[in-house]
């Protein structure tokens, strides 16, 4: 009888908490296999991850880390071989991107006599992902979580460890800690240029053309085709934004259905509907075909 996930924080552990090593985190409940980086299923999402230095495309900066994909790696270097599928942890870490529930990140730490210890980083959520090449060349994940911290919260303690390399932060930047704004998974944002691309298409969906109608006025949204923020780095302009109905956003922003070159559209039936001033950039649709768009299994649907 497999053991039921836990998401959030477990027992008592706090954001700081220190463990001494993988079978403490083990024993506690807080990080369950004692070898593997994550603790996912494909059903329910990953639970926790531990980030250790070993992965060559990981990034952990103040504001949000990313965290690389399962698979394709030599057991005895880390190294990456071979590309990454959309499989087993991978696909348990897109099941979290989906639901939204946390994950609880931990992370390696070295004591300055050299002993390891992990540190509970508190809960993240997954906002996105990318498939691209890694610094190997081979096909990666690359998942960016994002900390989920309460408005209110008590400053983390400082942090008695440093870790060499990898997650070498500038010392100013240790303490005091920043306080996050808890983040949704899409974000909706409101700006200049998702305002016109919604006037241009009198808010109707461009995929379904639909027009939401509430005692607010018509309702749309924005979605950009190749994402703001890392690891897409995506323009806020017109040409890379989309006027769509909330659940076309979220099947586009999930990599559900892309958009070819001639508008047609791919895993769902019918054709882009397109204004003649509003030109989406055939670069950027490329860009999500390649990096976001993952076709369904007949399975899935
Ligand atoms: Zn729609």
């Amino acid at each position: 009888m497999p053991t039921p996930p836990v998401f959030g924080h477990v027992g008592s552990a706090q954001p700081g908490d220190l463990f001494a090593s993988r079978a403490e985190l083990a024993q506690r409940g807080q990080h369950r296999p004692l070898q593997a980086g994550i603790c996912a299923t494909q059903e329910q999402g990953a639970e926790s991850i531990v980030l250790s230095d070993k992965y060559e495309d990981d990034e952990v900066h103040d504001d949000y880390l990313l965290y690389t994909g399962h698979g394709g790696r030599s057991e005895e270097t880390g190294q990456q071989v071979a590309d990454q599928t959309l499989t087993k942890a991978n696909k348990g870490l897109v099941r979290s991107q989906v639901t939204g529930l946390p994950v609880r990140v931990f992370r390696k730490v070295t004591a300055p006599a050299g002993s390891q210890a992990f540190r509970y980083e508190g809960l993240f959520r997954v906002v996105s992902r990318d498939c691209r090449p890694g610094r190997s060349g081979f096909l990666v994940f690359l998942f960016r979580l994002e900390p989920i911290i309460a408005t209110v919260e008590a400053p983390i303690p400082a942090r008695p460890y440093a870790q060499p390399g990898l997650f070498d932060r500038p010392a100013e930047a240790a303490e005091p800690t920043p306080r996050y704004e808890a983040t949704v998974s899409r974000l909706v944002r409101d700006t200049a240029v998702t305002r016109q691309v919604k006037a241009l298409h009198g808010y109707r969906c461009q995929v379904c053309g639909e027009q939401l109608a509430t005692p607010g006025g018509f309702y749309a949204e924005a979605a950009h085709i190749r994402p703001l923020g890392a690891p897409h780095h995506g323009p806020d302009t017109l040409d890379n934004v989309l006027c769509l109905c909330p659940n076309h956003h979220a099947l586009f922003d999930f990599g559900s259905f892309g958009i070819a070159d001639n508008y047609a559209l791919l895993g769902l039936p019918g054709q882009l509907r397109t204004q003649a001033n509003h030109q989406p950039d055939m670069g950027q649709l490329a860009y999500h075909r390649q990096h976001i768009y993952r076709p369904l299994a007949a399975s899935q649907r």
